[in-house]
């Protein structure tokens, strides 16, 4: 392989298009087939998704990008540093998805997300001492499995630093696992020498996304002696240090003096990355250019990709620069090829995972060989994608006139609200609730026969007049049931949602989508996220009519439950044609809208859900005031609409405060509750410290057990958060929606909650 280089693709997804493999998982998982059915649907994908890679012409084709479960325990598997408490486990597989899932003996290894994607890893668990032992059976096999077909693979590992950087110390709260580089530099080091055995010459795809992060400035300095001494391991290997999601500059100033062969750079999200093009060029390595987006839809702008290459060139002699995705297309959908349903001009401005490689093919054949080297079927490609992105530039699909005089004046909403101690007291008068007044986030329990009410209105098999009665019915039973136990602000339960983001986006203009384009999140796990495709708006109230009916019910306020602009913007596709900035502005026009029409309908309580706020963080410090200010904005043009007695609620899920505590408090929102119940009253305290004025419910049990907590262990915790925060301060919540549970958890949970905020209250 090493002859021609020309094209590479960093990872390929592994769920299949069909999400085979998370079928495979979960009938092994409930114990209908045995592990042989898994291995064999894993041999059909892994197969598979070299063949479209290699049809298309793709040089550098991975193994071991494919995974049962993630990529990183995998590597913890190859380094034989499974955590102590699993190694009563002898078979090997069922160690492997006890650490994953967890088993009635074990709890699982932590899961967190994978840099600022939507997939999650399990974090590595590493203490100083730790054996080490190399085990290459899955690499061993997977790489003859490949040559058995007739390629010459890639072998995709996750490089050491990165590893170090994702991993937690088990054994010190004062040392991080990068501190444990010289102990495990080693172990890589024997991995190596192992690969190397498995062929005369060999590629290795050593992943290092860890240096385009804040920790950068450490780590560089840590890869220059890595990749010196790995790649001494073996004459016959080839090392490639790929980076993707931002740009490495620091890091690529070290790895020119190591003998690495080559190193791979995220042109798409790391524009900067062409600052250290000369260093590059002076050391003769090998560029892998990422210039095809690997984590975002859109059809690549072709022309433009190879006008930018040749920009490279001019620093970078051609013949050592190879075209790549940005990342693994482990974060994209598939294939188009099922999509039957998708309107056909926006299907032309899509490329899924298997368009995208030949993309990769086409550009390289432009830059390499030119227009003239073109076949017949590769002409044409091209001619459509230069239409499809011309097209894009005017297609009133995409740009609404509407809109964008409504964004002519966008600079003027992007203000807070009144002080909030004017309107706080605006609120009291109106509202008149008690200190440590209890409510829940919004969603109730959505049991089979919910769902079963949803499916089959979308099927047809039931009218909208039935379904219309029967979600009152659910309705009806939920705000009965708040009010016979004694809450003080009820919520209508979010029976006709299936998922927070795509109840909204089902219903506002511009945005599309897939029936297949499942993106895998962790596991057997996939997500579909909706496609922000146009300019966004709201033709029509998207909850006016549950909310107005639930409140119709009750003397007591009714919460509206809305979703922010910010996390329908973090959970989606967005367009690439247009700044983020300006996408998350259009949405923040939709929900003010709706804030407007609940508030005008009497819903007095407005709940802005902002769950995926903290995760839209950039991974370089320097980039975040921006998204800061963003969204911000977003959040203020959204809510500021709401009249002083009109109260905005809003909601965050497990995040570290620590770090954005002014950000939170700019929100501005009247009361925001959080989670906290899982991490102890640590995240409260900075609250204290900070001197945060705002009304705040820390969420007083855990919603993700199904455990019953009793009156008395939330009296406890309620005590305990007076300590942090007053009373009128503070509110009483669950630490998230119930739409996990069953009632029969739900129900004694609340009960007791409400009671032990009583309890409290009296002693106040
Ligand atoms: N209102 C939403 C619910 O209760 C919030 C969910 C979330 O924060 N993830 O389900
Ligand atoms: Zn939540």
């Amino acid at each position: 392989m090493s002859e021609k280089l020309g094209t590479w693709v960093t990872g390929f997804a592994r769920i299949g298009e069909k999400r085979e493999l998370k079928r495979a998982l979960e009938a092994y998982w409930r114990g209908e087939t045995g592990f042989d059915a898994v291995e064999r649907t894993a041999k059909i994908l892994k197969e598979r998704h070299w063949r479209y890679q290699s049809e298309a012409g793709i040089d550098a084709i991975s193994v071991n990008d494919f995974s049962l479960y993630d990529q990183t325990l995998d590597m913890v598997q190859a380094l034989g540093l499974e955590p102590d408490r699993f190694k009563d486990i002898d078979d090997p597989i069922e160690r492997y998805f006890a650490m994953a899932r967890g088993d009635a003996a074990h709890t699982a290894m932590e899961m967190t997300k994978w840099f600022n994607t939507n997939y999650h890893y399990i974090v590595p668990e590493l203490k100083a001492g730790m054996q080490w032992s190399i085990d290459l059976e899955k690499i061993a096999r997977e790489y003859a499995e490949a040559r058995a077909l007739g390629l010459t693979p890639k072998i995709n590992l996750i490089g050491i630093l990165t590893f170090l950087g994702n991993a937690k110390r088990v054994d010190s709260r004062d040392e991080d696992a990068l501190s444990l580089f010289h102990e495990l530099l080693p172990a890589y080091e024997a991995l190596l020498a192992e690969a190397a055995k498995l062929d005369e010459r060999l590629i290795v795809q050593f992943d290092e996304p860890v240096l385009v992060t804040d920790k950068a400035s450490r780590v560089s300095l840590l890869c220059k002696e890595a990749y010196t001494r790995l790649a001494k391991v073996a004459e016959g290997v080839e090392i490639y240090v790929v980076t993707y999601f931002d740009h490495a500059k620091e890091a690529v100033a070290q790895l020119v003096q190591t003998p690495v062969a080559g190193i791979g750079l995220d042109f798409v999200y790391g524009a900067e990355n062409a600052e250290v093009l000369q260093t590059i060029a002076q050391s003769g390595k090998r560029l892998i250019a990422g210039v095809v987006d690997g984590r975002n839809i859109w059809v690549s702008d072709i022309e433009g990709r190879v006008a930018f290459l040749n920009e490279i060139a001019k620093t970078v002699p051609k013949e050592r620069i190879t075209v790549a995705t940005s990342c693994s297309l482990l974060h994209v959908p598939y294939t188009l090829k099922y999509e039957e349903r998708l309107d056909e001009e926006i299907r032309t401005w899509l490329a899924f995972g298997v368009e995208k490689l030949e993309e990769v093919a086409l550009i390289e054949k432009l830059f390499h060989a030119g227009a003239d080297a073109l076949d017949a079927g590769e002409a044409m490609a091209y001619a459509k994608n230069r239409e499809a992105n011309a097209r894009r530039k005017t297609s009133t699909r995409i740009h609404d006139a509407a809109v964008q005089a409504r964004m002519a004046g966008i600079e003027a909403l992007k203000k807070r609200r009144e002080p909030f101690a004017e309107r706080i007291k605006a609120q009291h008068a109106r509202f008149a609730y008690p200190p440590l007044c209890t409510t829940t986030i919004g969603s109730f329990p959505q049991t089979p026969e919910v769902r079963a009410v949803r499916r089959d209105f979308k099927n047809g098999v039931i009218s909208e007049a039935d379904y219309v009665e029967k979600m009152k019915g659910f309705i009806r039973e939920c705000v009965a049931f708040q009010e016979e136990i004694g809450l003080e602000v009820l919520v209508h339960g979010e029976f006709e949602r299936n998922d927070m983001v795509e109840y909204f986006g089902e219903q506002l203009k511009g945005v599309a989508f897939s029936e297949n384009g499942w993106v895998q999140s962790y596991g057997s796990r996939c997500v579909k996220p909706p496609i922000l495709y146009g300019d966004v708006s709201r033709p029509e109230p998207m909850t006016l009519f549950w909310s107005t009916f639930a409140q119709s019910l009750t003397d007591r306020p009714m919460k509206g439950m809305l979703t922010g602009p910010v996390t329908i913007l973090n959970w989606s596709f967005v367009r690439d044609d247009q700044p983020r900035s300006e996408t998350c502005y259009q949405i923040a026009l939709a929900i003010r809208d709706e804030v407007d029409d609940l508030q005008n309908a009497g819903i007095g309580m407005i709940q802005v859900d902002e769950a995926a706020f903290k995760e839209g963080y950039p991974l370089r410090s320097a980039k975040r005031p921006a998204y800061e200010k963003f969204a911000l904005e977003s959040f203020w043009i959204a809510t500021n609409v709401a009249k002083p007695q009109t109260q905005i609620h809003t909601h965050m899920c497990y995040s570290d405060f620590n770090d954005i505590i002014d950000t939170i408090e700019a929100m501005d929102a009247d009361v925001i509750s959080i989670e906290t119940a899982r991490s102890g009253n640590v995240l409260l305290k900075v609250f204290q410290s900070h001197g945060y004025e705002k009304e705040i419910g820390p969420g007083v049990y855990d919603i993700h057990s199904p455990r019953i907590p009793s009156v008395e262990e939330i009296e406890k915790q309620i005590h305990a958060l007076l300590e942090v925060l007053p009373a009128r301060q503070l509110w009483i919540n669950p630490d998230c929606g119930l739409k996990t549970r069953r009632w029969e958890e739900v129900k004694p949970s609340l009960r007791h909650m409400v009671e032990a905020a009583k309890k409290v209250r009296k002693t106040l």
